[in-house]
């Protein structure tokens, strides 16, 4: 990467505010509240990487930009929903809340500005805290999310790159069911998700079956045990990283969710930040390699500040590098 290409970080507050002020922890917080942006920034500001990040703002998506991926009847439903303030946007641990239209779409237009941005060459690489919201269909939200960022991004670089392969990677604890069944079968998107086995998910009552793995040309799925550790992690990545770079993909997407970190709420994988690190530090080098540099980093789950926090701070630091 050219090094005058800044690396941003996007911390506008209109994404900072995405986040449920109620929810089911017993003293009545939710586990995605605001507060995991501050703690974050925090963490950030307090670091050696503050003075060498760009700091980002950018307008909330459009209505245009939204039905890119999403349908009319799912911005109808969250508006109306969310006004009224009361019960889910899904089965439960989606809050229905009047702020979160405004914060969802604020998501959409950071990580679609990082993504025109990285396109235009004014940016080496990004990184956008809060959004990362895979589970969200076209016309479902879900699990925390409303609106698809990065099937919205993904769609935006079809466009933006066109003849071109681009690569998703997601590291988070959960599958990534919202892309995955958008861009499966899509002849220019290439998906890698490493997640958690949903039978082991605490919060899943052994309702959630996990979907059958899949390996086609362009799309890998793993779903590792709990407690699989960053040695569960090692054993898969090297041969994944050489899967992803024979597609020498010109734009590369990281979902990096931080739920998969020993001690959070709610996963159990028991990674270490070095898998972050590694994961960014590698997908970093393929990216020089095959996409001018183009990375952008989306800050996925996570639950437990101190773990989630260091996460992400290693993957700024291997953007910088
Ligand atoms: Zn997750």
């Amino acid at each position: 990467m050219p090094s005058h290409r800044p690396v941003a970080v996007y911390t506008g507050a209109g994404m900072a505010a995405y986040g449920f002020t109620r929810g089911s922890l017993p003293d009545g917080r939710h586990y995605y509240d605001p507060g995991r942006f501050t703690a974050f920034a925090a963490a950030l500001r307090a670091s050696e990487l503050a003075p060498q990040v760009r700091e980002l703002d950018a307008p909330p998506a459009t209505d245009a930009e939204l039905l890119r991926f999403h349908s009319p009847a799912h911005l109808e439903f969250i508006r109306r929903r969310c006004a009224e303030d009361r019960g889910a946007l899904d089965h439960g641990p989606t809050p229905a809340q009047p702020h979160m239209p405004a914060a969802a779409a604020s998501v959409v237009g950071a990580v679609l500005d990082a993504t025109r941005r990285l396109c235009r060459g004014e940016l080496g690489r990004a990184f956008v805290p809060i959004s990362g919201f895979h589970h969200a269909a076209r016309e479902r939200a879900t699990s925390y999310c409303l609106y698809n960022d990065c099937a919205l991004a993904l769609a935006l670089l079809t466009d933006l790159l066109p003849d071109q392969t681009i690569a998703y990677v997601d590291i988070d604890a959960h599958l990534g069911d919202g892309v995955w069944d958008a861009f499966v079968d899509h002849p220019r998107v290439v998906l890698l998700d490493i997640h958690q086995h949903a039978a082991s998910h605490w919060y899943s009552d052994g309702h959630e079956p996990e979907p059958a793995p899949i390996v086609t040309p362009r799309a890998r799925s793993f779903a590792l045990p709990a407690g699989a550790g960053d040695p569960g992690f090692a054993a898969l990545w090297p041969e994944q990283l050489a899967w992803l770079g024979a597609h020498t993909p010109a734009f590369i997407v990281l979902n990096a969710g931080a739920d998969g970190l020993a001690g959070d709420r709610l996963g159990s994988l028991l990674y270490s930040p070095r898998v972050h690190a590694r994961v960014a530090r590698d997908l970093v080098a393929l990216a020089d390699h095959h996409a001018d540099g183009r990375l952008l980093a989306l800050g996925g789950g996570g639950y437990h500040p101190p773990a989630f926090t260091a996460a992400w701070l290693a993957v700024i630091s291997a953007l910088l590098a």
